[in-house]
């Protein structure tokens, strides 16, 4: 198909729906459309938004061809981003649909933005001049068109004013464009003094930025200044007109990165996530697609932004479970970044202070080129960094802080330093249970324990957040108060913090918390500026914040993800450890990471605490190596759900009889899948190992199309590259 219009007539579009193939429209006569527009088109007895697709649709009969309802006034999506959705969708084994629907996510932007009214000077002058009239006037005589509001703010008069001055004719009424969501950022507005390590990796960075399409792993610990350097890379970017897309992992906890970005290039990028308001996204949508927008900074679904001319991705934090998405389209962000550079033959930066294995293996192997922040920026050190062994240091009955981890708390408050401790559990405590029947609260619906609220007098599942208030009596023998609450959640550490601490100031934070984003970044605003003594968090917490004040973090129970027997566990614990420990000392001062743990000899607490990551990644690769797990082998888990138990298992078992041959692919399972029961659905899993070289997907589809068709209640989804093997 030629970039002119259709000369059959006839086009296949892309609809937002799970199909296969693109659906065949008609072109009614006078219409203009293009591979890439987005149009909307009737589907069944609705309408909806699709894009013209170049693939070849299923032949049909013309006659019953319907047409194309309208072309949107917009930016066609360009090839590349075409070429990505078929990409994504053969890779992830889902529907080419379903992908185009992650990058039509803004329906009211397809419409151009509406002009604004404006005012611009006539000529006039005002009948008397006050002193706020004759500010209005100066900006005014420039002959720019302003907006109402725009112009009493810019020269800080009263609406009032503006409008006594139109009444006597001084402006005339002028349409005027929208605004733009954000200012250009300007490349040279701050240039940093690199040390000469960074000026080193800035120079790699920019040299690559220059190029096409490459990966280069930017590696150094925590406070090392990734940041500062990947700036390098984006000023080099924008110098070169290209559009940047900087994917963070908690885009809504990332003000004081906006911030900092604002620093260095004299305007902040847009946001894109999900706590945008409507509105909002859709300007941003309309003027990336303008290429009016020059930087995003987004969460993992920036990527389906329909970019005019992007020429860079950084993806920060690369190694954070947080991108990936398993729901409807299962995919990694930051490995459908390194495919959106390929395709699009432009650099993609990693930045991580604990790099994923797999990135690591490809940075060894060559794909990836390693470019190394060895030491922390400028005086600041890292902490030192020691193991409480639990069973030697036990807590007093019924707490969870060791005596020598409160002592620290107790130094670190008293020198007006600030302590962080860190769990990651929501809630007061996992599990809760009757003293006199042994009663365990157990979500109704999902094989999981309630988790106790204690501030909102709740229990809560935390799987398919279930609510019941928390009784006083036991539901099964009804005995009043010997309910008792079974280990820690933040909430009750902050109940012991209190007790021990009574006069300092503690803030608690995780995702749940009232308020939202707003709230919880105006608490880390207050954490940075050191308007608390001791923080207790979650993850929220662990990441990428600079608090200059804290000098002390005390790791709960480092122990609590390495028990869940995944593979991957060794490695997220190290991750998490090392992420949150690095909150402390990004200053001059000296500070200190508790780790309070039961297995003090442990691969992971040993690294940690020595510091060694190196000969932790090469046990962790050496191991996996072993085992043919990824990225020396391949894996995907395909979930099978069902309302019954027999259902979900039946149909599991038929898919895994309908695995075709091979050599080198074996199919393992089906077995009840990790949290076997998730809102009232049965969860059995088949896991998929294959060699590194196996076409994993033509394996997977010939399986799903030769196994019994889905009947009833029951759902199959397909997770290659599973989070969790
Ligand atoms: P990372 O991303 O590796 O954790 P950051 O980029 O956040 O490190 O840098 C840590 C701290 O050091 C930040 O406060 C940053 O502003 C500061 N910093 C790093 N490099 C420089 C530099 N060259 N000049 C001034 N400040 C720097
Ligand atoms: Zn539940």
């Amino acid at each position: 198909m030629s970039e002119d219009s259709s000369p059959t007539g006839i086009v296949p579009v892309l609809v937002p729906m799970p199909a296969e193939r693109p659906y065949s429209y008609a072109v009614p006569p006078g219409m203009r459309v293009v591979p890439g527009s987005i149009v909307r088109v009737p589907l069944g007895p609705r309408e909806v938004a699709g894009i013209v697709w170049d693939t070849p649709t299923d032949r049909v009969d013309a006659r019953k061809l319907r047409p194309i309802s309208e072309v949107f006034d917009c930016p066609p999506i360009e090839e590349k981003a075409r070429r990505f959705v078929d990409w994504v969708a053969a890779w992830t084994l889902s529907a080419p649909g379903m992908v185009a629907r992650m990058f039509l996510r803004a329906p009211a932007a397809f419409d151009p933005e509406p002009l604004l009214d404006g005012l611009r000077w006539a000529g006039g002058e005002p009948e008397r001049l006050t002193e706020a009239r004759a500010r209005v006037m100066e900006l005014a005589r420039d002959g720019m068109a302003w907006t109402r509001s725009g112009l009493a703010h810019a020269a800080g008069a009263s609406l009032t004013v503006i409008d006594g001055l139109k009444a006597q004719g001084v402006f005339e009424t002028v349409m005027i464009p929208p605004q733009p969501v954000v200012a250009a950022p300007d490349p040279s507005f701050a240039t940093p003094e690199l040390s000469g390590d960074q000026q080193l990796a800035a120079d790699t960075l920019r040299k690559r930025a220059a190029g096409g399409f490459s990966v280069s792993l930017l590696d150094g610990v925590t406070g090392s200044g990734k940041t500062e350097v990947y700036f390098e890379a984006i000023a080099a970017a924008i110098e070169a007109g290209r559009q940047v897309l900087v994917l963070v992992p908690e885009i809504a906890l990332t003000a004081a990165f906006l911030d900092r970005f604002h620093d260095r290039f004299g305007a902040k990028p847009a946001e894109w996530h999900s706590d945008l308001s409507p509105r909002m996204r859709e300007r941003v949508w309309r003027q990336v697609a303008e290429g009016r927008v020059r930087v995003v900074a987004g969460a993992r679904s920036a990527l389906f932004l329909p970019f005019r001319d992007l020429g860079l991705i950084v993806v920060d934090e690369e190694h954070d479970p947080a991108y990936k998405q398993e729901d409807r389209v299962f995919y990694s962000a930051r490995d459908m970044a390194v495919v959106r550079g390929h395709i699009g033959s432009f650099p993609v930066v990693l930045a991580s202070a604990t790099p994923s294995v797999e990135s690591r293996v490809n940075a060894q192997q060559g794909r990836y080129e390693r470019v190394v922040l060895s030491g922390r920026f400028a005086e600041a050190a890292l902490p030192d960094l020691r193991a409480i062994d639990m069973r030697r240091d036990p807590p007093a009955r019924g707490g969870f802080l060791s005596p020598l981890l409160l002592r620290e708390m107790e130094k670190t408050v008293s020198r007006g330093e600030q302590a962080l401790l860190f769990l990651n559990r929501r809630g007061y405590a996992p599990l809760t249970l009757c003293r006199v029947c042994g009663h365990r609260f157990q979500c109704p619906d999902c094989s999981s324990w309630l988790v106790e609220h204690r501030f909102r007098g709740q229990l809560v599942c935390h799987h398919c957040a279930h609510t019941e208030p928390r009784p006083e009596a036991c539901p099964e023998c009804g005995t009043l108060d010997h309910l008792v609450a079974c280990g820690p959640g933040i909430e009750r550490i902050a109940e012991e913090v209190v007790s021990h601490f009574p006069d300092a100031r503690t803030i608690m934070l995780s995702s749940d918390m009232m308020g939202g984003v707003k709230r919880l970044r105006l608490e880390l605003d207050a954490i940075a500026k050191g308007e608390a003594d001791i923080v207790i968090g979650t993850q929220l917490v662990a990441k990428g914040h600079n608090f200059p004040n804290m000098t002390l973090v005390g790791v709960v129970d480092a122990d609590l993800g390495l028990a869940n027997g995944d593979p991957r566990a060794a490695e997220r614990t190290f991750q998490l450890l090392s992420q949150v420990t690095g909150r402390a000392g990004r200053t001059g001062r000296k500070s200190l990471g508790l780790i309070q743990t039961y297995q003090p000899a442990h691969p992971v607490m040993r690294a940690i605490v020595s510091g060694d990551a190196e000969s932790f990644y090469e046990q962790e690769i050496a191991e996996r190596e072993r085992a043919h797990l990824p990225p020396f082998g391949r894996l995907a888990a395909i979930i099978v759900s069902a309302a019954t138990r027999a259902e979900a298992e039946g149909h599991a078992r038929g898919l895994r009889r309908a695995a075709p041959a091979a050599s080198d692919i074996s199919v393992l399972g089906p077995a009840e899948a990790p949290l076997s029961l998730i809102a009232g659905r049965y969860r059995f899993r088949l896991l998929v190992h294959g060699d590194k070289r196996s076409d994993m997907q033509s394996f997977l589809r010939a399986l799903l199309s030769a196994g019994p068709k889905q009947r009833g209640s029951v759902r199959v989804q397909v997770d290659v590259d599973p989070q969790s093997f």
